[in-house]
């Protein structure tokens, strides 16, 4: 066993991947496959680029129906694609707004939001971060107490959110906020689209292990958004957050872009498994070996999904099976990379993640991986708190 990827595409679809690795080998600019490559942040500016090449060529949106820019596809070529653009190193699809938010406004937003917002998804000219964390707030999101109080024709937002992947580089926010502290705490949550460059947003970055800036803390401080950016209900929040939930929790890439991890750490342990003993490799191959077999088991949990979410019958249960079991075997893999680097590059482990020393490159960038990766279990949703909703589906607990 040695690659992970689907060698059982039937003939039909021969073409297709064909015509998706072309695109991907001729549009795909190589610096920025290096960057992916390496699991390095992509910056904003060729993350929008790459959406805006996909886009033109009618690409922009593969999960969307046609009527908002989607591709139309099947399941197959919806699969076909997330997985050749694994293969070929190129960015995968930015998730807020072609995964998240995008499908909630197509569900619960009006014509005039629709219109307003999904064509600057597809094309990548606007960039969302979702503002759901807050201090205090995170498993238990319905304590959330950032408030929203009418005023005219506006919102009034004050409070703070956590944790926000991208509000340095984002235009728009997607928030939870309370507008009723009467009721039942998830009844009095809405849901509003923040611009952020609005005036009273202040974005200040959280320094994390692995020295890549992608979190942020938020405050709002007396924010005007009109009311015509509140999505679904005044109070219809709580709804549309377990819509985007369970869509955030069954990411199409994940499990393709597991795959081209297990063929990197299988190339690592392949070059430099020769430098270590016969049995401390043998070892690591058979741990490559179970987790090889563990990516081909979520490749097959990932198609049924993606099958009942198109059907409208995919359970809670299935997305958050699937998500603890990813975020297990990407630790598990970058793990597997970390001991076939093992011993000869321990002692420069402590300081690589930030000194210059070039030959050390491929290392510091699985260490930066191994770092970023110990968030997986938390990030979306904790491991724990997976855990729970499978119970409560599977048993009723
Ligand atoms: C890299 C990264 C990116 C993120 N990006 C975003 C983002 O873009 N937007 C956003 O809104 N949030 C984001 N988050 C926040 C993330 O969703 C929360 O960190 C997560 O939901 C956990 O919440 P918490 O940090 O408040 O921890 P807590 O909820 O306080 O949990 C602390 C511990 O208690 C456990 N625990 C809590 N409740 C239970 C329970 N009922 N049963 C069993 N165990 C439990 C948890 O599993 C955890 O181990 C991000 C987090 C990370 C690490």
């Amino acid at each position: 066993m040695t690659s992970t990827h689907t060698d059982d595409t039937p003939d039909a679809y021969a073409a297709f991947r064909e015509e998706l690795r072309q695109f991907a080998e001729n549009q795909c600019p190589e610096a920025l496959k290096t960057v992916v490559r390496s699991n390095q942040k992509v910056a904003r500016a060729e993350y929008s680029a790459w959406q805006h090449k996909l886009h033109e060529r009618g690409w922009g949106a593969p999960n969307w129906p046609v009527e908002y820019g989607g591709t139309g596809w099947d399941l197959q070529q919806r699969y076909l694609f997330e997985e050749v653009m694994a293969e070929a190193d190129c960015p995968p699809l930015y998730h807020h707004g072609l995964g998240h938010i995008g499908p909630v406004i197509m569900h619960f937003g009006t014509d005039a939001q629709k219109a307003r917002f999904l064509p600057r998804i597809v094309n990548g000219t606007e960039w969302w971060c979702q503002g759901y964390s807050e201090p205090g707030a995170g498993s238990d999101l319905a304590s959330l107490r950032t408030s929203a109080v009418r005023d005219g024709d506006h919102y009034v937002i004050n409070g703070q959110k956590i944790w926000t992947s991208h509000a340095q580089e984002a235009d728009m926010m997607y928030t939870l906020v309370r507008t009723s502290a009467e009721s039942r705490k998830q009844a009095g949550i809405s849901l509003l689209l923040v611009p952020m460059n609005s005036p009273g947003i202040e974005v200040r970055p959280i320094p994390t292990i692995d020295h890549w800036h992608h979190v942020n803390e938020v405050f709002l401080r007396d924010v005007r958004v009109p009311v015509e950016n509140l999505l679904g209900e005044e109070g219809g929040g709580w709804k549309c957050a377990k819509f985007l939930l369970d869509r955030e929790r069954l990411s199409p890439a994940t499990v393709p872009r597991l795959a081209r991890l297990a063929d990197q750490v299988a190339q690592l342990l392949a070059e430099r498994g020769r430098a270590s003993t016969g049995a401390s490799q043998n070892v690591l191959q058979e741990h490559l070996y179970l987790a090889q077999a563990g990516v081909m088991g979520a490749r097959e949990m990932l198609l049924s999904a993606i099958q009942e979410e198109m059907h409208g019958t995919l359970a809670a249960s299935k997305s958050s099976a699937l998500k603890l079991y990813c975020s297990e075997l990407s630790q598990q893999l970058i793990g597997i990379a970390l001991d076939v680097a093992g011993p000869t590059y321990a002692a420069r482990l402590v300081d690589t993640v930030t000194n210059d020393d070039t030959e050390a490159e491929p290392l510091r960038e699985l260490i930066h991986t191994y770092l970023f990766y110990r968030s997986r279990s938390i990030a979306g949703g904790t491991s724990e708190v997976q855990k729970n909703v499978i119970a409560r589906d599977i048993f009723g607990a």
